[in-house]
């Protein structure tokens, strides 16, 4: 078993695809055991994706993701981080999969509605990064 973070991003709340989101992931051995709603500052925003500091789309990336209510979760399952990512698909929703969750919903390179760690280490810090054991369902 394994665990993931996923982020329906403000985009996905704001058009209503919290449920739609959701039930993908269940649908394919993604089971939720943590989850809840969070309206990001800019700070937190920075902090989560402190690793994309520098880069040209920093700025822009923190002020969308901290523009909105965002649905927080934790995704267990065999092989969880992987399975979200393939869910999901690549990160421009014009170069994602037909079927996955970036090319149905995502708008642009920036608002693709969803997100997902992208290897063990990334999702050990994310899980930390929104979680405390009492939330987590055992
Ligand atoms: P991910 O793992 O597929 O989410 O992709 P990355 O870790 O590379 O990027 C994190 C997030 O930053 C993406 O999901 C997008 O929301 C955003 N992003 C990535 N590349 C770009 C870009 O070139 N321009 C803008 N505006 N946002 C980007």
């Amino acid at each position: 078993m394994e665990r993931t973070l996923s982020i329906i991003k403000p985009d996905g709340v704001e058009r209503g695809l919290i449920g739609e989101v959701i039930k993908r992931f269940e649908d394919n051995g993604l089971k939720v055991i943590a989850m809840k709603m969070v309206k990001m500052s800019k700070e937190e925003a920075e902090g989560f994706y402190h690793v994309h500091r520098g880069k040209a789309f920093f700025e822009s990336l923190t002020t969308f993701m901290s523009s909105g209510p965002t649905v927080v979760m934790v995704l267990e399952g065999d092989n969880a981080i992987q399975r979200a990512r393939d869910l999901m698909g690549a990160t421009n929703p014009q170069e994602a999969a037909e079927g996955t969750l970036r090319r149905q919903f995502g708008s642009n390179i920036e608002s693709n509605t969803v997100h997902g760690s992208d290897g063990p280490d990334t999702a050990t810090f994310e899980i930390d990064y929104f979680s405390n054991d009492l939330e987590i369902s055992r």
